[in-house]
């Protein structure tokens, strides 16, 4: 007997019908003669309502009164699919986070688990009952509500599976699993059968919505398998899991694009010690993450310094660059928001050389000009004009053959 975490988004629990199907799926699990514990998120779109009420009432809300109110979403749903799992004569209770205790730190709206309590589940999972957890949310020391970011069930899902020593952590969404790239952009995308946690973080973090990045850090650190898969199909999905020596080494296997990012140069700057801090502290006081960052030796005291900012943050960063451009006497700012990312990420470059020449060489044969490159061992970054991301996306996908099945195929 296994015990299996499920975790339910919220497009999976949208509806009545679809909270009745996933009843359905809750105890065809069980049949097979497994133990689970379920966790939900709210129904798709609840949690947006109930941030817009917050904001209706207060333009700058104590995140207190936030988290108590957006944690709501998840009470409904829970109380919701117990309720459905009874009346398929399946005994099931809901738990909200303070009553499993997920204990959290009180950082409201952003909490961070920091203990998950397993003696209640336990002691239900031992009576045959099956419990149907809220995710998202958390109690701290002095007894509070909190929130553990958007998309946080995921987290919820893995930390309960990693307390539990469940066998896997399944996670239901509206897509079959992780794709090469977005079938959006791409039509020849291809499901992956399984992926690294570190490929899955960068592809988390160059913005693939399917999992909360802090989910799979805990996965990585407690070895829970993640099984990502639509709970509208039986198909298996993407499995999520720990590098291993037996699995087939590829090279590239995901390409992301985004246009969340804009471009700031701060031309001749003088180049000495003190001036890369004096640009980017204010930028960081006001807690924009920049992402990108470039700067070239200089020939002749001067250097152009380019970076990259969310483009949500990028008219308070251009301001404040300015004023320190000013005082530092760089000569001017410019500043580009036509710009896309595309990035190749894969295990396998860890390995192996001639990675890197491949992608600029296959963005060179469609004449598209890089105007940023940025590295980690597992992945690599450049930045293009807005025009020629989705077409840059759909040649690397080409080029590195995860449109053919020869690499991880499909299950
Ligand atoms: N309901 C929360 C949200 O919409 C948490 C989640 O869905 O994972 O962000
Ligand atoms: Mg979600």
């Amino acid at each position: 007997m296994a015990l299996i975490v499920q975790k339910y988004g919220g497009t999976s629990v949208g509806d009545l019908s679809r909270i009745r199907n996933v009843a359905r799926r809750v105890a065809r699990t069980l049949q097979e003669g497994n133990e689970v514990v379920v966790v939900v998120s709210a129904m798709a779109g609840e949690t947006d309502r109930l941030i817009q009420l917050a904001y209706q009432v207060n333009d700058n809300p104590d995140l207190r009164e936030y988290d108590a109110l957006i944690s709501t979403g998840e009470q409904m749903s829970v109380a919701l699919l117990a309720l459905a799992l009874q009346s398929m004569g399946i005994p099931a209770k809901s738990f909200l986070g303070p009553q499993v205790r997920i204990l959290t730190d009180d950082g409201f709206s952003q909490a961070r688990i920091q203990k998950v309590e397993v003696q209640r589940l336990r002691k239900e999972l031992r009576a045959g009952v099956t419990p149907v957890v809220a995710g998202f949310q958390g109690v701290d020391r002095d007894g509070n509500i909190t929130t553990l970011g958007r998309g946080g069930s995921d987290t919820t899902g893995v930390a309960l599976a990693a307390a539990l020593q469940a066998e896997v952590c399944e996670i239901y969404t509206d897509v079959e699993g992780v794709y090469t790239t977005d079938p959006n952009i791409c039509p020849e995308a291809r499901k992956l059968s399984h992926i690294t946690y570190d490929e899955m973080m960068e592809l988390a973090s160059l913005g693939a919505k399917v999992l909360q990045i802090r989910a799979v850090e805990f996965a990585k650190k407690f070895n829970i398998p993640i099984h990502v898969r639509s709970s509208f199909s039986d198909k298996n999905g993407t499995l999520v899991i720990k590098e291993d020596e037996k699995m087939e080494r590829v090279l590239v296997s995901g390409v992301t694009y985004n246009k969340s990012e804009a471009r700031i140069t701060v031309v001749r700057v003088p180049d000495k010690p003190g001036i890369a801090s004096r640009i980017f502290t204010p930028i960081s006081d006001a807690h924009i993450v920049v992402d990108m960052i470039i700067q070239n030796s200089s020939a002749d005291g001067y250097t152009d310094l380019t970076f990259t900012v969310p483009k949500a943050d990028f008219k308070k960063a251009l301001k404040l660059v300015k004023r320190t451009a000013e005082e530092i006497k760089a000569q001017e700012v410019l500043a580009d928001e036509n710009i896309a990312k595309v990035s190749i990420v894969g295990a396998g470059m860890r390995s192996h050389a001639g990675v890197a020449s491949k992608m600029f060489t296959a963005l060179a044969k469609e004449n598209i000009n890089i105007l940023m490159i940025s590295t980690s061992e597992i992945k690599i970054s450049c930045v293009v004009e807005a025009k020629y991301g989705e077409l840059a996306a759909r040649v690397l996908h080409q080029a590195f053959g995860l449109d053919k099945g020869e690499l991880r195929k499909e299950s």
